[in-house]
């Protein structure tokens, strides 16, 4: 096995984790579950031993097979016989009171085919270390946690030895569950986002939340550091605005001291290379850094508010009207994107004549998807809007 990728420390654990971990969540739309075991099996050829999974990254993949992330990642890690270190497993649930909290425990357990033995929780032949979180706290989960008292009930699975470790996720815009969580003291790992054009949770936000918490000595997961799924088809748009590339990316969220390791998510061994070998280059200088910011900051403002495509509504809801809302969306922030820097906007508005199932003017303003919105949009208006700019 290769051991190339560099540690740090994962908090205040005792573990040494690879500053690059690998975000489990794209396994679920490969084209088949072998891809999705081969895939993970790559991951750990290059000496990554931090996976970040989640109960809800399910779906039907490209054969039309419905397939669970942590299933995939499980049979990787069962298959192998030659990892000389435990691998530290990353899953989220949602769950808020203890009865879910205990079924999503059991679920995941299951699912990840860990054992507990004398010796600790093993998958196969290879020892692992389970950090369990609460996926997605903000106001309204994190008053049902508060009232259930599911953190001290966590905290005696932890005690049974269930799993190692106690965390949470959150997104931008939640300072006060953030802040509120990680005064409780129970967590030992946090996993947040953070990028180049959004700063807002770390050292340029009223809190910078990365150092608060690094300081507690809880270790810290950077999540969306490639700015969230819908990057991928906006670079094109602004390639000749900005000069910042993936690699840029990875790079500056790795020169944050306080995150112990970046989550990457690849679909494909070579995109996964790539990031590895970005991140053997020497780490950004704070000169580099601010340079960088000032560049990223040309644009950034063309990313508040739109939809990211993470698709993290769609894992726990289904739109009652059979509307394809990320999609619309997503299409939606590209146009405003390319109208906002004077580019040819026909082919989002072709785009959407093209798109199959109920458009946008079917919404009929229910809002029942925003409490499943990470990002805190108003999808209603968003979708008003989305359908007047780009019906013609
Ligand atoms: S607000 Fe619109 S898009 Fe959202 S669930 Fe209701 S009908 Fe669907
Ligand atoms: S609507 Fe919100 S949660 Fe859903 S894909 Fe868009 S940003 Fe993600």
């Amino acid at each position: 096995m290769k051991t190339v990728v560099k540690r740090r420390p994962f908090g205040n654990t005792g573990l040494f984790v690879s500053e690059v971990g690998f975000g489990a969540m794209n396994l679920r739309v490969l084209n088949t579950w072998e891809e999705g075991v081969a895939l993970v099996n790559h991951v750990l050829d290059q000496g990554i031993n931090l996976i970040d999974t989640a109960r809800a990254y399910k779906g039907v993949n490209g054969s039309g097979v419905e397939v669970q992330s942590e299933d995939m990642v499980g049979a990787a890690i069962e298959g192998r016989t030659d990892i000389d270190e435990p691998i530290v497993i990353v899953t989220k649930g949602h769950g808020y009171t203890p009865e879910v909290f205990d079924q999503d425990l059991q679920d995941s357990l299951r699912t990840l085919r860990i054992k507990k033995t004398d010796k600790g929780l093993f998958i196969g032949q290879t020892e692992v270390k389970l950090v369990v979180f609460f996926h997605g706290i903000k106001e309204d989960r994190w008053n049902t946690i508060k009232a259930s008292n599911v953190i001290e009930h966590a905290k005696k699975r932890q005690q049974e030895g269930l799993f190692h470790y106690l965390g949470f996720s959150s997104h931008y815009g939640d300072g006060k569950e953030i802040k509120e969580a990680l005064d409780t003291g129970a967590f030992q790992v946090m996993e947040l986002p953070y990028n180049v054009y959004n700063r807002s949770i770390g050292e340029d936000g009223k809190t910078d939340f990365l150092k608060y918490a690094h300081d507690k000595g809880v270790a810290i997961v950077n999540m969306k550091a490639f700015n969230g799924s819908s990057m991928v088809a906006t670079s094109k748009l602004i390639k000749d605005f900005c000069s910042i590339t993936y690699s840029d990316m990875l790079r500056f969220s790795l020169s944050n001291p306080n995150i112990s390791t970046v989550d990457v998510g690849a679909r494909y061994p070579h995109e996964y290379d790539a990031d590895v070998q970005a991140s053997l280059l020497p780490m950004l200088t704070q000169e580099e850094r601010q340079a960088m910011k000032k560049e990223a900051d040309k644009i950034s403002g063309l990313f508040d508010g739109i939809c990211r495509e993470c698709m993290h509504c769609l894992e726990k809801f289904e739109c009652p009207q059979g509307i394809n809302f990320p999609a619309i969306l997503g299409n939606h922030s590209r146009y405003q994107i390319a109208k906002e820097l004077g580019e040819d906007t026909t082919p989002y508005v072709e785009n959407y004549a093209k798109m199959q199932g109920p458009k946008a003017d079917s919404c009929v303003g229910c809002a029942g998807c925003t409490e499943w919105c990470e990002y805190h949009l108003d999808i209603p208006a968003m979708m008003i809007r989305a359908h007047a700019d780009l019906a013609k």
